[in-house]
């Protein structure tokens, strides 16, 4: 007898398997199949976690499974997947549900995508002579016998091309002229249409030396960062090592922040290896990414490219994992379970034997710590990095634009050529504060101020404007007056995006000014927008983070950051961090192309180590000290944090119930972990919120406890009205 222990994809924290359940001879199954059995009255799918000849359980109380589904899922990626679900605090389900084939769908019903099947002709050889022989033929049946001389088409096609409806087609195969069969068609994702092959660039010797020791290890495994700073090639590198793992018969996974910030890291990679390329982004779409993990699963495709979900995408014999821009936040996944793609990854790479290459020009403190090097220390054909200025906004400064940035912007004008201002705040300004008695604008559901955004008039002098909360979306019309006063006059403090990119209107007219931020555009034309920037002869991109990402524009020769050390006002340990990245970043965008570049920063405290690090491109400089007050506080990477966040809209309940957590976790927790909380955070959505931290130098042990602290509170129901999330290095 065959026992599968079937994980059912449920979503709640109570239900936790794996159950046994009977196979009949007739059904195949093996780990990763995906099953729909009987769960208690209901019918769900379930993912096989492993086979047994035996059950504890009495064989009368085995169920047997209704049905197995086509497509499953590799082995390698059931035990990855429970491992996530584990790691972060999260459900063995939870896990899974990141692995299944893209559209699978949890409910019972059959997948929801499904692989497209059309017809398809062939001419036969009594089809070929018919055309000769004087057979009776009509017009279009004439035209569907020639048109498939050059071999099979698929009905669509014929179609098309020759006028010929299903019904044609179906008597000239009644006449045994045609034949016909089921095929598969894969459907790829509509990107824009990719360049031409090009020629394959020669790699300097820094970094022929680094893809030499990446490949080196092609099948024997370990993990590199590959520090280069920006426009290195580092993205030479990984296409060096890429084909070489191809050559090797092995595959490659490549995770990019974010495919419409980074169009061109994914077309490099399909303009060197075409078909073999697969995309995965969950902005495609279902049928096109179902068909696009089928290519991998099935091994037509070898290269996986996508954002942090492609880390779970089925490339078998896998040797070898990128990590673009190493740094990027976009890596961690906010929501249930709270993944970090490159935990995830380095797991992966250790359970395949596969090599790992994370690439920065600005590494993680973590990274930096415990990764063996690789260096590209310069631009490649002897480009400079352009240098940094930074200018002092205390005292004396009127407006958002310092004068010299005023003068720099000017000389873009003049010579015609391209600059990216990177504003690190949307709207039109941050906030408004009533003149006369300080009345602060307030979301009713978040305790945060709430932004003035432009309405649908360009300039919110007049009446048109909206205040928008930047957490919940909740928007209200911009006000005349103050509620608390009656006063009229109204401050608008700080500029965001919005505001700079009116006040760069004026300045570099008739330049185009771009704006890039989440409010700008449709997510899916962001990379349109970044395209036309590209394509202009000259121009300005104002915008916010997302104009920093890894851009490589030549004609762009200055850079200018606003309001740079705004981050390191906020309590975060890794505000340093945060602002060196910004600023290395954007000042790697300018200085790319043979008329050089520059770079102002503009800052309220510009003596700031990660800002006059970043002006002096010193990130080891920057690491080493970061990681000496690291070191002292017990932050990352000298402990492992975990956060655990309770909110509710009653705030009663949640006090009760963050104490008993705080409790639960406490009495399994070892001496080495520090357990800070509950405190306090602001309210979101209209709840309030607690959050337990705990600090330990042991990872494993601290997240089983935490985990089975959570479990224990589950069970004894004293999370009621009250929603947990377990947030392992939280960022
Ligand atoms: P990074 O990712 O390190 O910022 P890129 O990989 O984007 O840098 O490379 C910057 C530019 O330099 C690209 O246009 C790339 O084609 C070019 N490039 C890379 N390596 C070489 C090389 N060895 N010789 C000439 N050009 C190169
Ligand atoms: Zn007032
Ligand atoms: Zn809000």
């Amino acid at each position: 007898m065959t026992i599968a222990k079937v994980e059912p994809l449920l979503t709640t924290r109570r239900v936790q398997g794996p159950f046994d359940y009977r196979v009949p001879a007739s059904m195949q199954v093996s780990v990763g199949s995906i099953l729909v059995v009987p769960f208690g009255r209901r019918r769900v799918k379930g993912v096989v976690t492993g086979l047994a000849e035996h059950s504890d359980l009495p064989p009368e109380r085995l169920a047997e499974p209704f049905e197995a589904l086509d497509a499953g899922v590799p082995p390698e990626l059931v035990e990855l997947g429970s491992w996530v679900g584990g790691e972060y605090c999260s459900t063995p389900s939870r896990g899974l549900g990141l692995v299944l084939p893209p559209g699978t769908g949890t409910g019972a019903e059959a997948r929801r995508v499904r692989p497209l099947v059309e017809l398809e002709y062939e001419r036969t050889a009594a089809g070929e002579a018919a055309l000769t022989d004087g057979s009776r033929l009509g017009l279009r049946q004439k035209a569907a016998l020639r048109a498939l001389a050059a071999g099979p088409r698929p009905a669509r096609a014929l179609a098309h091309s020759a006028g010929a409806d299903r019904s044609t087609l179906r008597r000239l195969e009644q006449r045994g002229l045609v034949s016909s069969r089921e095929v598969e068609r894969r459907r790829r994702p509509d990107s824009p249409a990719v360049g031409a092959a090009g020629p394959v660039i020669e790699l300097n010797p820094a970094q022929a030396a680094a893809a030499a020791t990446i490949v080196r290890a092609l099948g024997s495994g370990g993990e590199w960062l590959l520090h280069g700073v920006t426009g290195s090639g580092k993205t030479e590198v990984y296409l060096a090592a890429a084909a070489e793992a191809l050559e090797r018969g092995l595959g490659a996974i490549v995770l990019v922040p974010e495919i419409a910030l980074t169009p061109q890291t994914m077309d490099r990679f399909r303009r060197r290896f075409g078909e073999r390329v697969a995309l995965l982004h969950s902005r495609m779409a279902a049928g096109a990414r179902y068909d696009e993990w089928r290519r991998l699963r099935s091994g037509e495709a070898r290269i996986a490219v996508g954002p942090r979900s492609a880390v779970f995408a089925p490339v078998a014999d896998l040797g070898l994992i990128v990590i673009d821009e190493e740094h990027d936040s976009s890596y961690k996944q906010e929501s249930d379970p709270r993944y970090d793609a490159r935990e995830v990854a380095s797991e992966r790479a250790r359970l395949a034997g596969a090599v790992l290459v994370a690439g920065s020009a600005t590494p993680r403190p973590e990274s930096w710590e415990r990764m063996s090097r690789l260096e590209l220390p310069e631009r490649v054909d002897r480009l400079r990095l352009p240098p940094v200025e930074v200018l002092d906004m205390r005292g004396g400064v009127r407006g958002a634009l310092h004068p010299r940035t005023v003068e720099a912007l000017a000389a873009v004008r003049d010579a015609g050529s391209k600059a990216i201002v990177l504003v690190n705040r949307r709207g039109w300004s941050a906030h408004l504060c009533c003149r006369s008695c300080g009345h602060a604008w307030q979301c009713p559901h978040c305790d945060v101020s709430l932004s003035l955004h432009a309405g649908a008039e360009p300039a919110p002098g007049g009446a048109a404007g909206i205040l928008r909360c930047h957490h919940c979306g909740h928007s209200e019309p911009k006000p005349e007056r103050c509620p608390e006063c009656s006063s009229v006059t109204i401050a608008r403090v700080g500029a965001g995006t919005q505001r700079i990119e009116s006040e760069l209107e004026q300045l570099v007219a008739p330049l185009e000014v771009f704006r890039l931020d989440s409010d700008s555009a449709g997510a899916g034309s962001h990379a349109q927008l970044l395209g036309r920037f590209e394509r202009a002869d000259a121009g300005v991109l104002v915008g916010t983070q997302m104009v920093a990402k890894g851009h490589d524009f030549p004609e762009v020769t200055l850079g200018v950051v606003l309001d740079a050390d705004a981050g390191l006002r906020l309590p975060d340990f890794r505000s340093e961090e945060r602002t060196f990245s910004l600023i290395t970043q954007l000042a790697g965008r300018s200085g790319r192309g043979r008329a050089g570049g520059r770079v102002l920063v503009q800052a309220l405290s510009p003596q700031a180590p990660s800002i006059s690090r970043a002006a002096n491109h010193d990130a080891a400089g920057f690491l080493g000290e970061e990681l000496g007050r690291r070191r002292e506080l017990r932050y990352p990477p000298f402990s492992h944090l975990i956060e655990v966040l309770l909110a509710s809209e009653d705030e009663r309940r949640l006090e009760a119930a963050a104490g008993d957590l705080r409790a639960l976790v406490a009495e399994r927790i070892g001496d080495d972990v520090e357990l800070l909380g509950p405190a306090p955070l602001y309210r979101l959505r209209g709840k309030h919120r607690r959050r337990l931290l705990a600090k330990a130098s042991e990872r494993g042990a601290a997240v089983a406890a935490v985990r089975e602290a959570v479990a224990a509170a589950v069970r004894g129901r004293r999370l009621a009205e009250v929603a947990v999330s377990v947030d392992v290095d939280p960022q």
